[in-house]
């Protein structure tokens, strides 16, 4: 084994050998073991400064993609199981927005720059597949819904949300916006879809939360997940969390739409451990997690996805992180039930899928809920 001193190591020794005669030499000693020695290029401040602000495009635009690959594979998960979602469903057009006083100072002007920011909430991303795809683009500032001025700033994506939920039938919506230097007014016809958006927090940790009414999925889940069918199993799961309404059961309505409330901004990297580590606790009970493993399936199935290989995802996921959503036990489903429980899951589907028969999840039936059996 190799002992490694660090610099910092190195000072408390010389701390220690300054009370002894021969502190002066090894200062000396000190000063080179613990500077650079080699002649790396020099650079100017203009150009670093330059640099820098294409790093922040850089960085913007990546939190745009892991967004939008969320919400391209969200979108039909929410489509297809809106008969499950029981009141948790509104019209649904599939864009995400953001606005100038919502972005840090720190990314202001790559904001603006990549993404044409304004006041106005502004499109940053159209799911695929969407209503509004074809309709509207990144960068349309939207001034308008059915006739009605949109207020500036954040209150503005409130509005567009609150308009959209307002009816829960599909009626076309006419938006007014503005295009490079075009005022147009084009028509969505939205969808009736479950009502959970999506979004990406700014998390290294791996992990997913819902807090009810919305979902995130960390930066660190993001990367740990290599194909759709992974981010469908994510999605379905905390989708089942928010339409089996696990946090109403828990807590009531009180505590609903916790994350929702700074989700806006999760696009743009605030820091949400706090928010998510108090909504996703009340989730995170053995029995709503077993749920939620069964009604994701069904969810991420219902929308088309292959559901074949998910139980292994989760397997890998409990590898990478075997604290989360409690995989040590206790009042938690251990990791090997929680494989065996999804194996089953996965055959039960499948052999509804052949036998031509409707995917929805197997219920207890009264008797056993009343005696609080299976
Ligand atoms: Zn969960």
């Amino acid at each position: 084994m190799v002992d490694v001193l660090t610099c910092n190591d190195f000072k408390l020794q010389i701390i220690y050998l300054l009370k002894s005669s021969i502190a002066i030499c090894l200062t000396a000693i000190f000063a080179i073991a613990c500077a650079p020695t080699t002649n790396a290029p020099r650079v100017g401040v203009g150009l670093a400064a330059q640099e820098a602000a294409l790093q922040r495009e850089l960085a913007v635009k990546e939190k745009i993609r892991l967004n939008q690959r969320l919400n391209d594979v969200a979108q039909p998960i929410m489509v297809s199981n809106t008969q499950m979602c029981g009141k948790l469903v509104s019209r649904y057009i599939g864009v995400s927005f953001l606005t100038r006083d919502l972005l840090s100072n720190e990314l202001k002007s790559a904001y603006e720059k990549v993404y044409g920011i304004r006041d106005n909430p502004t499109v940053v991303l159209v799911a695929k597949g969407a209503p509004a795809e074809g309709v509207l683009q990144w960068g349309d500032v939207i001034t308008h819904m059915d006739g009605k001025t949109v207020p500036k700033g954040a209150r503005g994506i409130k509005f567009i949300s609150k308009s959209l939920k307002d009816k829960k039938t599909a009626v076309p919506v006419v938006v007014t916006i503005k295009r490079n230097a075009e005022t147009l007014n084009v028509q969505v016809v939205p969808l009736i879809a479950c009502d959970s958006p999506v979004y990406v927090a700014e998390l290294d940790e791996v992990n997913a939360m819902a807090d009810g009414k919305s979902i995130l999925v960390t930066r660190g889940m993001m990367r740990l997940i290599s194909t759709d069918e992974e981010l469908a199993a994510i999605i379905g799961h905390e989708l089942a969390h928010n339409s089996r309404r696990h946090l109403q059961a828990k807590q009531g309505n009180a505590v609903l739409g916790t994350i929702i409330g700074a989700a806006i901004s999760v696009a743009i990297g605030v820091d949400v451990t706090r928010i998510g580590t108090s909504a996703g606790a009340v989730a995170h009970s053995h029995g709503f997690e077993t749920e939620a493993d069964y009604v994701g399936l069904y969810h991420a199935a219902r929308a088309g996805f292959e559901i074949e290989n998910m139980p292994n995802f989760w397997r890998r996921f409990a590898a990478e992180n075997p604290k989360a959503f409690g995989f040590k036990g206790g009042s938690h489903p251990s990791s090997a039930k929680r494989f065996l429980v999804l194996e089953a899951t996965v055959k039960e589907i499948k052999n509804k899928q052949e036998l031509g028969v409707e995917l929805i999840p197997e219920e207890k039936r009264a008797s056993a809920l009343a005696k609080g059996t299976s």
